[in-house]
């Protein structure tokens, strides 16, 4: 008897039961269970038709992806081949009808595309997300899916990688009811009904009426391929997955699955799909954190304290109250206060707008933040944040009035960018509970949390925090208390690469383009004009960056502060912004890099992307090297999540260590050994990436070798 896949019989209906907790993973035993139960009910004189469940919360949610890392990285893996079984069960002389629940994603909808008929629980939701992990399905579902909702809602969901629910896949003939009370009876009564009506059983192969031709699909290739670069720019999976539905119009079936299993095997052997399996597993691998077990306690956040109604605080506010938590804004100035309300408001408004939110949804989210001028309900919080201005005197004066007012076991968190968390926890009396919970602009949106770890910040408090973190649906990634963390860190080398590049005769249009192509969601002047020139100006002061003798200082960032272009919120910065907030390159702003780097005797020259990039780029890496040699950041991994997720660096590249591995770490040090003879001290190649690139070796297997 297979373990994972159960056999019963309910009168004449065989109940055919997929366990493999936690998410019924199509791992080796699944599909051979799977077959060796519809063979059985065939053979069974009894049985009359077959109904396929998951047990436990799920249908099946996809296949092992540790055995899709395995084959992206040319390692012996046991993916499931499951073109027989797909085959046998469409061959099914009893009617199978697959009982879904929960999330049929990936090689599980694949699996319920070759039942007969599919039966949804109403919450239940179906897709194929392999996009996500830079491959395509590969099991058919490429074949199957048009067959059944159209090439065009096919193209859809493959390129986009959505789920969609079960009203939505009902309407797209992806299933054909929808149960109204428990799913199994409904599946159990629908199976009867079916085989008693004799009604004949249509292999899902075979149903060619939604296909078209290709004369008549053609535009709905092109417009595939235009999603694909919509959604996920330089992306190579989406259209892959355009072509293997192509395929499914343009060749027999069997032929179809030919094509398929060929560009999936592309999709597999490619830089991307690492990369997107790496930032998979990346994500997952953050909530590891020495001293923190499954014994450590960590405490139930339900009521939350904000300081600061700003752009943060109102975010993090709004964050706290779609997770149901009750929310304390607190702000010493009034007109603060009412400004941070109407913003919260005005958020939540176009999210209704949006079909994100309903209305009613909306109204109880505003209930649950209550605005307020005092500490009133403080001692009540089980999480203080702090979100008032980058300013240490400011932060450490809050500090001490919470510390006075808030209960024992209370975390105390501060949402500072860059400032250090020990001084700040040192005008408390818990230094313990004290943690850096550096949210990101704008907060209800930006997945990413840096929890920063103070040097007394207590193991409880931490786990708490990533909890904290995931309850907001959130990812928290533990960082040490350095100045600017982890992501502002190397996001300074960067930004002043980039400044110097243009003083050296590129433009900050040329230079965002170049970030752009690259991948990354914003080019560097962007980002700077979206955060704040002024901003930026006040943390180089914080820091005393450039103090230091001998530094190149970068030039205009400074005049544009003193010209008050502080970006988009003053209309104009490194660019000029209209009405509709477009950037637009301002010859004024190019003109004053010019005369000031005439002034300063800075040869001029012209620049290809590929040296910009590098130039850029290379400094994240390196950067990125030396927090983690310092021990700042556990792993490289580690670094790659707060890039993809908190400063939009492409996700089908793995994240900025994950790149330097693939492009090879003796090049990126090569090229920052050309840089460091050329421009001097800022671009010294960290002792690590010197190290693991003269081993041949690479971030990952630094991490591996830690883990
Ligand atoms: P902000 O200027 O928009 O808001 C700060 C708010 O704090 C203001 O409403 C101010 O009235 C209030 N405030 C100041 N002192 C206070 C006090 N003693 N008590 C109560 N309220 C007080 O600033 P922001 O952009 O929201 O930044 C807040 C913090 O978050 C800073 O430490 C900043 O470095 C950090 N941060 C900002 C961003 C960003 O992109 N804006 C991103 C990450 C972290």
């Amino acid at each position: 008897m297979n373990p994972l896949v159960r056999f019963e019989k309910q009168g004449n209906i065989a109940i055919v039961t997929i366990d493999n907790p936690p998410v019924n993973a199509l791992s080796p035993g699944v599909p051979e269970g799977l077959e060796a139960a519809i063979a059985r009910a065939n053979a069974d004189a009894d049985v009359i038709a077959v109904v396929v469940i998951g047990a436990g919360r799920t249908f099946i949610a996809g296949a092992d992806i540790k055995e899709l890392e395995f084959a992206a990285w040319g390692q012996p893996a046991k993916l499931p081949a499951l073109h027989d079984l797909l085959a046998h069960i469409e061959d099914s002389a009893k009617p199978v009808v697959m009982a879904l629940h929960g999330t049929t994603l990936g090689g599980g909808l694949e699996v319920a595309m070759a039942g007969h008929y599919r039966i949804a629980a109403p919450d239940g939701v179906m897709g194929q997300p392999e996009v996500n992990l830079g491959i395509i399905p590969g099991a058919e579902g490429t074949q199957r899916l048009p067959r059944l909702v159209g090439v065009e809602k096919a193209i859809e969901m493959c390129v986009s990688g959505k789920p969609i629910p079960a009203k939505g896949a009902l309407a797209a003939g992806l299933i054909d009811e929808i149960a109204t009370g428990n799913l199994l009876e409904s599946a159990v009564a629908f199976a009867s009904h079916i085989a008693q009506s004799k009604t004949p059983l249509t292999r899902t192969r075979d149903r060619n009426d939604k296909l078209g031709t290709p004369e008549d699909s053609g535009e709905l290739f092109s417009a595939g391929r235009a999603l694909a670069g919509k959604l996920r720019r330089g992306a190579i999976a989406p259209l892959m997955a355009v072509a293997a539905i192509e395929a499914a119009v343009n060749f027999p079936f069997d032929e179809g699955c030919r094509r398929e299993r060929e560009l999936f095997a592309q999709c597999v052997a490619s830089d991307q799909a690492r990369a997107l399996i790496h930032a998979f597993f990346a994500e997952r691998g953050v909530a590891k954190v020495p001293g923190i077990t499954k014994d450590t306690s960590v405490h139930s956040i339900a009521k939350v304290a904000i300081i600061g109604a700003g752009t943060m605080g109102g975010g993090i506010a709004m964050a706290c109250a779609n997770a149901g938590l009750q929310v304390l804004l607190r702000d010493s100035q009034r007109e603060s206060l009412d400004r941070g309300m109407a913003t919260i408001r005005k958020n939540y408004d176009v999210s209704v707008t949006r079909g994100r939110f309903t209305a009613a949804g909306v109204e109880e989210r505003m209930q649950r933040i209550h605005p307020q001028m005092d500490y009133a309900g403080f001692e009540g919080a089980d999480i203080i944040i702090e979100a008032a201005f980058e300013d240490m005197a400011i932060k450490k004066a809050i500090f001490a009035e919470i510390d006075a007012i808030a209960s024992a076991g209370a975390i105390l968190g501060t949402n500072t960018s860059t400032l250090n968390i020990d001084e700040i926890a040192s005008v408390t009396k818990r230094p313990e509970s004290v943690v850096g919970l550096h949210f990101f602009s704008p907060a209800n949106v930006m997945r990413l949390v840096e929890i920063v770890r103070g040097t007394a910040t207590a193991n409880e408090v931490l786990a708490t925090a990533l909890a904290f973190a995931k309850k907001l649906n959130k990812v928290g990634v533990v960082a040490g208390n350095c100045p600017g963390f982890i992501g502002n860190r190397m996001m300074f080398p960067y930004m002043y690469e980039a400044q110097f590049v243009v003083e050296e005769g590129a433009t900050p249009e040329q230079v965002d383009k170049a970030l752009t192509e690259f991948g990354m969601a914003m080019g560097i002047f962007a980002v700077d004009d979206m955060a704040g020139i002024d901003v930026a100006w006040r943390v180089r002061k914080a820091l005393g960056h450039f103090s230091e003798p001998g530094v190149r200082r970068p030039l205009v960032q400074d005049k544009l502060f003193e010209m008050d272009r502080y970006g988009q919120k003053t209309g104009r910065g490194w660019y000029t912004y209209g009405a509709d907030r477009k950037a637009t390159a301002d010859p004024e702003v190019v003109a004053l890099i010019r005369s000031m780097s005439a002034e300063a005797a800075i040869p001029q020259r012209s620049f290809t992307s590929g040296e910009i990039v590098e130039r850029t780029v290379y400094q994240l890496i390196n950067e990125g090297a030396r927090i983690l040699e310092e021990g700042y950041a556990l792993r490289a991994a580690d670094i790659d999540v707060i890039y993809i997720n908190g400063y939009g660096f492409p996700a089908r590249l793995g994240g900025p260590m994950m790149f330097a591995d693939q492009a090879g770490l003796a090049k990126i040090a090569a090229r920052t050994a050309d840089f460091h003879a050329e421009f001097g001290q800022r671009w010294k190649p960290a002792p690590l990436l010197v190290r693991l690139a003269g081993e041949g070796k690479t971030f990952r297997d630094y991490d591996a070798e830690r883990a």
